[in-house]
């Protein structure tokens, strides 16, 4: 029989970037041939997001491209996937008719039926939602898109928090943990398949546990980590600012492949605000918090997002917060300007602000920490950093781009190495001799592991 092909985007967070792994391995065991372009392919997949208002914009807008490319004959049929399915369900295709498939967050693994309907035009069944799974889906097999040597591990699904401006609980369910031995099995099969990075990732990494065991277990998690043949570097994203015990500050402090890395989104630091966002933290507890993690983990580096123009927050209250991150130097940070989520319960609180004020103080805050990450740029002049490399270096012969410890990928920067014979997953130590806006320049020095 002829080989079907497919062509696949992915779009969204990284866990929706394993989800998308997850189908990807699917379909292709199945027999279908992965393709480049839609434009030829007998089906697309697009694996949406439906976080935020310009996220849901930009996956409608792919899938109006495949729609049009359908419309030419050029694209046999079209899948959709993903959170802004799961999100607007039967809506979905009032507003996209020509979708032949529609998938929930949890009908993924049901990829290769939908894509079967769609080239074969049986769309009796058009729709497939399924009730979020008391048991983790696991997700090994993954045909992956991440370079070889990294990937994302995603360790539960969905969140157990009321954040009063997030979506996410209404998309992804209530948290769900995956237990300890299928986490390791899968961080076995990614080292197996040539991962050196692996990026820990769930809507909140330190609640890993309470669900299932009735007890927070990350710092469990990690250890096992540790032992796995192969990985090299394990990166921690998306804590949430609780659950750092005495154990997993040991353990982020002893382990030498844990890095000194924390993303861990705070949203906020004035108590008012956190109150109304329902964060269920206090300026005191987060300061706390950061001090601890700062005296207990050597040369950690520090990620965090805010969000500005929160229903009423005040000048006074955005000041301090501009003051905060002025205080407590984060190296990476993120600033989103709140986002009217329809479904949330911030959409019923009053004193909605306009966008033109939301924007503003976006850019003042991005331009207060614009300062910080600056000077901590030059400040690793004259350092020696352990980076690992992803590839050539586009702009500079003779120079690979790498990234430290203080770097994820597609969220944070480069470090552009000088240096012969470095491949993709090399590990290799770095002099820093400059930095070039955020990113740093060096040269490499020994030996490379
Ligand atoms: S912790 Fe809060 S912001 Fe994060 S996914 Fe859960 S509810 Fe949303």
């Amino acid at each position: 029989m002829e080989q079907k092909t497919f062509a696949f985007v992915s779009l969204g967070c990284p866990k929706n970037l394993v989800d998308s792994e997850r189908m990807l391995g699917k379909l292709a065991q199945e027999g279908y041939a992965l393709v480049p372009e839609a434009a030829g392919a007998d089906v697309v997949v697009v694996n949406t997001c439906g976080f935020i208002e310009p996220a849901r914009q930009e996956s409608l807008a792919v899938i109006r491209e495949m729609l049009a490319l359908k419309e030419k004959g050029r694209v046999g049929s079209v899948v959709v996937a993903g959170c802004l399915a799961e999100r607007k369900k039967d809506d979905l295709l009032q507003e996209v008719p020509g979708v032949d498939q529609v998938l929930g967050v949890f009908g993924r693994e049901e990829i290769t039926q939908a894509v079967a309907r769609a080239i074969t035009q049986q769309n009796e069944q058009k729709m497939v939602f399924r009730p979020a799974p008391v048991r983790a889906l696991e997700d090994t097999a993954r045909l992956r898109i991440t370079p070889r040597h990294y990937a994302y591990l995603k360790i539960s699904e969905g969140c157990d928090r009321t954040c009063t401006f997030c979506a996410i609980p209404g998309m992804r369910g209530k948290h769900v943990t995956k237990p300890i031995e299928e986490v390791v099995r899968e961080a076995k099969e990614l080292a197996a398949d040539g991962v050196r990075e692996l990026i820990v990732v769930a809507q909140d990494t330190t609640y890993y546990g309470l669900d299932l065991y009735g007890r927070v277990r990350l710092a469990e998690l990690l250890r096992e980590l540790h032992k796995v043949d192969g990985i090299a570097w394990i990166r921690i994203l998306y804590a949430y600012p609780m659950y750092f015990t005495d154990e997993l500050l040991d353990t982020l402090a002893s382990s030498p492949k844990i890095l000194p890395y924390l993303d861990m989104p705070l949203q906020h630091i004035n108590d008012r605000m956190l109150k109304r966002m329902q964060r269920r933290v206090r300026r005191q507890d987060t300061e706390e918090l950061l001090a601890t993690l700062r005296g207990r983990i050597p040369n950690l580096t520090m990620r965090t997002t805010f969000i500005v123009g929160f229903p009423g927050e005040t000048e006074a209250e955005f000041e301090e917060l501009v003051a905060f991150v002025r205080q407590s130097r984060f190296e990476r940070a993120g600033v989103f300007t709140y986002s009217f989520e329809p479904g949330t319960p911030a959409t019923r609180l009053e004193d909605h602000m306009p966008e033109d004020v939301k924007t503003e103080r976006r850019d003042r805050l991005m331009k207060a920490q614009q300062e910080v990450a600056l000077s901590w740029s030059q400040a690793q002049i004259g350092k020696t950093l352990e980076t690992i490399v992803d590839g050539p270096d586009p702009e500079a012969p003779g120079h690979v781009l790498a990234r430290g410890h203080a770097d994820a990928p597609d969220i944070d920067c480069h470090v552009r190495v000088k240096g012969k014979g470095l491949q993709a997953g090399d590990i290799v130590t770095a002099k820093i001799t400059g930095a070039d806006g955020y990113d740093l320049l060096g040269r490499a020095l020994g030996a490379v592991r």
